[in-house]
């Protein structure tokens, strides 16, 4: 890409685009600005310090790694000034004329939708900050001188309208100066008291000192390198939401220090809601990593598993070799130490949370359980220990209340070598259909998965505490006799009964035998693996189209049911009669199995069967 300089640029037209929303919709908030471009100096002062540490390169000058801050009323403008990396021409177009984030466009997406008041807040997250300087503004200027040695010194500026420029200036020394000029009506931007609130209630912890019209106004503080005991709740929710670029208070923190087997300090914060559930997709990781106070990397890859991505904060180890680049950064063994040990100290963390406030923990976990989830199914080496950290309801409990796995397996019962649970949309659905009832009556305790994550969630996890974790519609599942009240068929009775109705069901069932689950119930349909979700159900058609589940059904019946045992003494009497009253009792079942793929011919049947009822 090469340069003209002193000619006229266009926007891309996402930029455009934003800028029209940011100059039209965006009214409340105006002030962030001040935070985005004190954070982009901030930004290219690490930018430097990390290339002093690694590049031999010769730098032109000796210059403070600070941003100076001059208001002037007078004139209109509010002037921020760094020491900084600058940029090259090329680096002008590319960073002040183009958006390379697919957040930007998301952003762009949401906000078209009229949620103008949320969009000044949101900004910085979308990595658009410098933007939303024309949110005050239609004349921002930028001089910049890279600190590479064919940098140029440059002037980039624009009305925020129709473009930019960008001209050959003298005397703009490395790093950037950005001078804002007031519109009309923003004139409080350029008062100082103005921007000294400003700077105390966004800009406190940014790590480099900031002065204001000459006199020094954050206190420049790693707070994750002090001891706790030193740091108070409004720091850490201040650090929280200067680190976060967040509005929230975060719901849960963790601050601790090592030694061994690696120097780690590190400050964590769990957010307090779930980033992703506002529809703007997945985030990005959001735990810095530092080397001794210097910044390695702002959004590493790798640092932490991909489950753990709503984290927020900063690791720091003196043990990392400070030119460690972000592409090797995941295949380095120290890395993954660092890894193992976050991962597993925030997992403790979180069950020790748990025990010691479990309404504080609900709340949490019902915001953040998807991550919790994926963490089960995708990260196999702390697969056990994030499954302890699960919460159901079940058969036992109330409606709204949970247990974990370690529950369940203490209060097991006697014998019971199996976590028994059922995957369904709400506890409705499991209470209404007829296979809960063989536990109940045997007083084993089912848990109830409403997730559609929950199905892949038991398939990955397998076990918990060596015990198996099966479905409770599984065929295969071998049940304690129970004591059975009331007559039933007699054994002979029962087999000419099932012979006969697998005769008369045909094909639509692989088997028909009279089993000793149900209570309540005249039958039940059971597939060998439990049922199959209707995702995979669609997937298995999707592969072979003459697939039906139903067909792999095995009924099971009551035999003592009033129904089973009524159709036992009628279908010598009223054969056809009795064949209409099989078919219907296997379409009932394969409902209560969300099962049945085609209901029509049940309806007409339904009503065959009222009419001859009737005709008595
Ligand atoms: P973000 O900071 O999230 O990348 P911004 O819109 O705030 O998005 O900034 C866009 C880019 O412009 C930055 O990534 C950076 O490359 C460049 N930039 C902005 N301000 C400065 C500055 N003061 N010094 C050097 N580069 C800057
Ligand atoms: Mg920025």
């Amino acid at each position: 890409m090469s340069t003209d300089t002193g000619e006229k640029h266009h926007f891309q037209a996402e930029v455009q685009q934003l800028l029209d929303i940011v100059i039209n919709s965006l009214y409340t908030d105006k002030e962030i600005f001040v935070r985005e471009l004190v954070s982009n100096a901030a930004d290219a002062l690490e930018k430097l310090r990390h290339t002093q540490l690694t590049e031999k390169e010769i730098f032109d000058e000796k210059l403070d790694l600070e941003i100076n801050i001059t208001t002037d009323e007078a004139a209109k403008t509010i002037t921020i000034a760094d020491y900084g990396v600058g940029m090259t021409g090329d680096e002008l177009v590319e960073n002040l004329g183009t958006i390379a984030h697919s957040g930007s466009k998301k952003f762009i997406d949401a906000l078209s939708g009229g949620d103008g008041d949320k969009g000044a807040n949101l900004i910085g997250q979308f990595g658009v900050g410098f933007y939303s300087a024309f949110m005050v503004s239609d004349d921002v200027k930028v001089f910049t001188h890279s600190w590479r040695p064919d940098g140029g010194h440059l002037c980039w500026s624009s009305d925020g309208k129709s473009g930019y420029e960008i001209e050959e200036v003298e005397g703009q020394r490395r790093g950037t100066k950005i001078v804002v000029k007031l519109r009309g009506g923003q004139e409080e931007f350029a008062g100082a008291e103005r921007i000294k609130g400003i700077l105390q209630s966004y800009s406190n912890f940014v790590p480099f000192p900031i002065h204001l019209n000459g006199e020094r106004v954050n206190t420049v503080e790693a707070i994750w390198m002090k001891p706790k005991s030193e740091v108070s709740d409004e720091q850490y929710t201040e650090f929280y939401k200067f680190a976060a670029k967040a509005f929230d208070e975060p719901r849960y923190r963790m601050h601790f220090s090592a030694d061994a087997p690696l120097m780690i300090n590190a400050l964590l914060f769990v957010p307090d809601d779930n980033p992703e559930r506002m529809g703007f997709g997945q985030v990005d990781p959001g735990v810095a990593l530092y080397c001794n106070k210097v910044l390695i990397d702002a959004e590493p890859k790798g640092l932490l598993p991909e489950w753990l991505r709503f984290l927020k904060g900063v690791i720091d180890s003196e043990d990392l070799p400070l030119n460690i680049s972000r592409e090797s950064m995941q295949d380095s063994a120290l890395v993954q130490k660092l890894n193992r040990l976050i991962t597993k100290r925030f997992i403790k963390f979180l069950d020790r949370e748990a025990k010691s406030d479990a309404e504080k923990y609900g709340e949490f976990y019902g915001r953040f359980r998807t991550f919790l989830k994926e963490g089960v199914v995708t990260d196999a080496e702390h697969r056990d220990e994030l499954a302890g950290l699960l919460r159901y309801e079940s058969s036992l409990g109330a409606e709204g209340e949970t247990v974990g796995l370690d529950d369940y397996v203490a209060r097991m019962r006697d014998g019971q070598e199996k976590i028994y649970y059922q995957v369904a949309p709400d506890r409705g659905a499991i209470e209404g259909a007829p296979y809960l009832e063989a536990f109940e009556a045997r007083g084993l305790e089912v848990l109830f998965l409403y997730d559609a994550a929950d199905e892949y969630l038991v398939g990955a996890l397998g076990k918990y505490a060596d015990k198996e974790l099966v479905s409770i519609d599984r065929s295969d599942l071998e049940l304690d006799e129970v004591e059975a009240e009331g007559e039933s068929l007699s054994d002979d009775q029962a087999e000419s009964l099932t012979a006969w109705m697998g005769e008369t069901l045909g094909d639509r069932v692989k088997s028909v035998a009279v089993g000793g689950r149900l209570v309540d119930s005249p039958a039940v349909a059971l597939s060998p693996g439990g049922a199959m979700s209707p995702q995979m159900k669609q997937m298995m058609r999707q592969m072979n189209p003459g697939f039906s589940a139903a067909r792999e059904v095995e009924l099971e019946i009551n035999p003592r049911h009033a129904l089973i045992r009524s159709l036992e003494a009628a279908r010598g009497a009223k054969p056809e009669f009795a064949k209409l009253v099989a078919e219907q009792i296997l379409d009932n079942a394969l409902v209560a199995a969300g099962l049945l793929e085609e209901g029509k011919d049940m309806v007409s049947r339904v009503y065959e069967i009222m009419q001859q009822a009737l005709e008595e």
